[in-house]
């Protein structure tokens, strides 16, 4: 057992964890942190908690604008407290301290969003085509929400489940993922201090095979929200075929980053590195395929190279340095693998492809394959790693053929200084998020979701809250006059 234990929060109260597990700082590889890991039985008690603050007590009878309320001020706490978060973050992840503080401070506003639609969410009246009879549709929450992440920037991508979750009414059992807990399960104490009642938010942390698995099969489940990897999803929609839970799935990406001569190269040299680079690549809008108009091939590369070569690699708690580790030495193994796959099968190494010698830590070095062809492994699989692979085009209709050919549609970017260029692949790319002359914006008050393998449903934006709700249609009959009785023949 290390010296800082992490507890789950149930029901309102700070858990002593019955198992637990070591998580290990990415920047090191030694163990820094005890992580409570979560039963079948600790699972069936935030369930039921959930389903008790639901139904009965003060959050079913709240009012929405409470709610909303609540949901505001866990937004000002999460902004006051986000430096600490992000360190924690960064020493469980690895991920960059300039990262993590400021992404967190602005999960502050993802709260204070939806807090403010929580009562602007409207049922409806239908003007019904039947005389003496009204029809109002009133919107009431679908219930449990099982909330499930991956390890990379959990705050964030858990505040787009609770805040429209929580705004609808839901109650909600969120599972931080066994890799790098400590952020979320930290976050759990501002729950309790922002007075959500006890049940309505319930944070834990263990294995996908008991805690995971039994959380989405659970019959009182009513809604799944998962983000994560394509065969975790698929492992999930099969426990949904227990409970028959409505379910939204956030998957991976293997975005194009499509450059075209015209373009303002040095802004498009940027917005690749960091497209590819940030986060270590680690992130699932990472711009992993870069697709070059040939003409200009060389030119760009050497810029590339040249960014790449001078980023900063070293301690994620460090505010100078620009790249962190890996999270995980099996992420790290696998990214070894896939790249001397796509080496043997005719790539070419512009730069990295190796580990940068930075002491003990799970580092690999920022790299960039030409891989002249699209079957490479490295251009078909989302790697979650420094890895870009590049592909060149001569024609827009080529540039366009490349960018679709892939299983995933998450995100895309187009760079060109032509506006119509600009708009054909905008509406022609197969995915939830382009971005023309930008890359990695993101806002609270934007859908986001992907194409294809990369997921179902939306996240961000109003129709989120919708999507924690169902309909309920109330038909009364509004004339005073007696129903006749059926079998009398008129
Ligand atoms: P993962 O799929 O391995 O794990 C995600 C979560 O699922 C973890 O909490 C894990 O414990 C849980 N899990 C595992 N098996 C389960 C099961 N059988 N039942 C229920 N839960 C189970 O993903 P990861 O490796 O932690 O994260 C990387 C992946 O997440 C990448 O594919 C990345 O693209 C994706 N991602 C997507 C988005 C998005 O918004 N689209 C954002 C970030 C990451």
């Amino acid at each position: 057992m290390t010296d800082a234990l992490f507890r789950n929060f149930i029901d309102g109260r700070f858990d002593e964890p019955s198992a637990t597990f070591d998580s290990v700082d990415p920047s090191t590889g030694a163990p820094w942190a005890t992580m409570p890991a979560a039963s079948e039985v600790d699972v069936d008690r935030a369930v039921a908690a959930a389903h008790r603050a639901l139904r009965s007590g003060p959050w079913a009878s709240m009012t929405a604008t409470a709610r909303g309320k609540l949901l505001v001020r866990l937004g000002d706490l999460v902004a006051a407290n986000a430096g600490r978060l992000a360190e924690l973050e960064t020493r469980d992840t690895g991920k960059i301290i300039r990262e993590t503080r400021a992404q967190i401070a602005y999960v502050g506003d993802y709260y204070r969003y939806y807090g403010g639609l929580a009562d602007k969410h409207e049922g409806a009246h239908v003007p019904i085509d039947k005389a003496d009879l009204d029809v109002t549709i009133r919107r009431e929450p679908i219930g449990v929400v099982a909330a499930i992440v991956p390890w990379n920037s959990q705050l964030f991508l858990s505040a787009v489940k609770l805040g429209p979750a929580l705004a609808a009414g839901c109650t909600v059992v969120l599972k931080a993922s066994e890799d790098g807990p400590a952020p979320l399960l930290a976050f759990a104490e501002l729950v309790s201090q922002a007075g959500f009642p006890p049940g309505a938010v319930n944070i834990l942390t263990g294995f996908g095979q008991e805690c995971g698995r039994r959380m989405t099969s659970h019959p009182l489940v009513a809604r799944v929200a998962f983000t994560g990897g394509p065969s975790t999803a698929r492992a999930i929609v099969r426990n949904t075929a227990e409970n028959l839970a409505y379910t939204t799935l956030e998957l991976g990406g293997k975005s194009p980053v499509v450059v075209f001569a015209d373009a303002d190269l040095d802004s498009a040299a940027n917005a690749v590195v960091a497209g590819i680079f940030a986060a270590t690549g680690q992130s699932c809008v990472a711009g992993s395929r870069l697709l070059i108009e040939r003409s200009v091939k060389d030119e760009f590369l050497g810029r590339l190279k040249r960014k790449a070569e001078a980023i900063r690699i070293g301690d994620p708690q460090d505010p100078a340095t620009e790249m962190g580790p890996l999270a995980t030495l099996r992420q790290r193994d696998r990214i070894e693998t896939i790249v001397a796959e796509s080496i043997a099968a005719g790539g070419v190494l512009v730069t990295g492809g190796m580990r940068p010698g930075t002491g003990t830590g799970f580092y690999y070095a920022p790299t960039i394959i030409d891989a002249g062809a699209s079957n490479l492994p490295c251009v078909r699989e989302e790697l979650f790693g420094p890895v870009l692979s590049v592909l060149s085009f001569g024609t827009e209709a080529e540039a366009l053929t490349l960018a679709n050919d892939t299983p995933f549609g998450l995100a895309s970017g187009v760079f060109t200084s032509n506006l119509g260029k600009a708009h054909r692949m905008a509406r022609d790319i197969h995915a939830g998020v382009v971005w023309v002359n930008t890359y990695r914006a993101v806002s609270p008050l934007v859908p986001f979701g992907g194409y294809g393998l990369s997921g179902l449903g939306r996240e961000g934006g109003l129709d989120a809250i919708r999507d924690y709700t169902r309909s309920k249609s109330v038909w009364i009959k509004t004339s005073d006059e007696p129903i006749p009785d059926p079998f009398v023949m008129r």
